[in-house]
């Protein structure tokens, strides 16, 4: 089983001290918490004997990206709807979807209305007619079979760590955490987008109440960035040479230093960081960036 280690980044003035766990590092590019959430879904889909994972996502998605080089790694074909038509002729100026095309992934780009149905049986069915007998994960790739590869990422050293922090997009990697974090632990999300339904969607995969979210680290909702958020992205390497996501390990860190200058933790707490890794997503900002005119990330590869 794979096991992580923790970085150190810093002691803080009431002595809060703060690890990371670098799940980035497991495996180039099916990064920190998907590796952990494809897991099972790759065995399940095996012992089902289906030889095509199809699964959803935008422009710039870690888990297209992440399904399509596990595919490639454990004889899968790969089919990815995308979010957005326009993308269509966009593929050779989009990394991560050019990625993912090398990895084999084949392209299906529907308009935004039609991607908000992806859940519909319809729609499914409608796949289904054109691609066959296909292993469906969803987007984000949230699933039981997910969270019980979530569950791997906390290991027995661990148990020592009063707050466990993570990321949240679809609640998975969180809900894993919960499950195998200790009752007198407790688990701090911050989803990185806006939006209530999580708490639901949380409380459907774990299986005890430790954890809380804290909402106010979206910085304007998903992939949404600002200025002073780019700087922090940047700072913190320079600090602690720990590269960030814009999408989602940015805003969890930043929110995390910033309760700690707050006074939000008592003093001596042990913080873990959860590392879901994301860092091929920084290219892609980038691009968005300097059409914007804003500063760029820093890139460290
Ligand atoms: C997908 C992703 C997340 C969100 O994980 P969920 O299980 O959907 O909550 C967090 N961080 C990174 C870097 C991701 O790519």
């Amino acid at each position: 089983m794979l096991q992580v280690k923790n970085q150190k980044i810093n002691i803080f003035e009431n002595e809060v001290s703060l690890f990371i766990k670098r799940e980035d590092l497991s495996h180039p590019y099916i990064s920190g918490n998907k590796f952990r959430k494809l897991k099972y879904n790759l065995i399940e889909a095996k012992n089902q004997q289906k030889t095509i994972l199809l699964t959803f996502g935008g422009a710039f998605s870690n888990h297209i990206l992440a399904v399509a080089a596990a595919g490639k790694e454990n004889d899968f074909k790969t089919i990815g709807i995308i979010r957005g038509e326009e993308l269509k002729d966009q593929v050779n100026n989009n990394l991560t979807l050019l990625k993912a095309q090398e990895f084999g992934m084949v392209f299906d780009f529907v308009s935004r209305e039609e991607f908000r149905n992806k859940n519909n049986s319809c729609f499914i069915e409608k796949l289904t007619e054109k691609f066959q007998d296909f292993y469906l994960i969803p987007e984000g790739g949230t699933n039981e079979f997910a969270v019980k590869g979530c569950e791997e990422i906390l290991t027995e050293p661990d148990d020592d760590f009063d707050f466990i922090c993570c990321a949240v997009g679809t609640g998975g990697t969180i809900s894993g955490l919960i499950n195998s974090s200790k009752n007198c632990q407790k688990v701090l999300g911050f989803p990185a987008l806006k939006g209530d339904f999580l708490q639901d969607d949380i409380r459907k995969f774990a299986n005890k109440d430790n954890w809380e979210l804290i909402t106010d680290y979206h910085f304007g909702g998903y992939a949404k960035i600002d200025e002073k958020l780019i700087h922090f992205i940047n700072d913190f390497y320079i600090k602690y040479s720990i590269p960030l996501d814009p999408i989602y390990t940015s805003k969890m860190a930043f929110g995390v230093i910033d309760l700690i200058e707050k006074g939000y933790f008592p003093p001596k707490s042990k913080i873990l960081l959860i590392h879901t890794g994301g860092l091929q997503g920084a290219k892609g900002m980038n691009e968005v960036l300097k059409k914007k005119k804003l500063t760029q990330i820093n890139i460290h590869v």
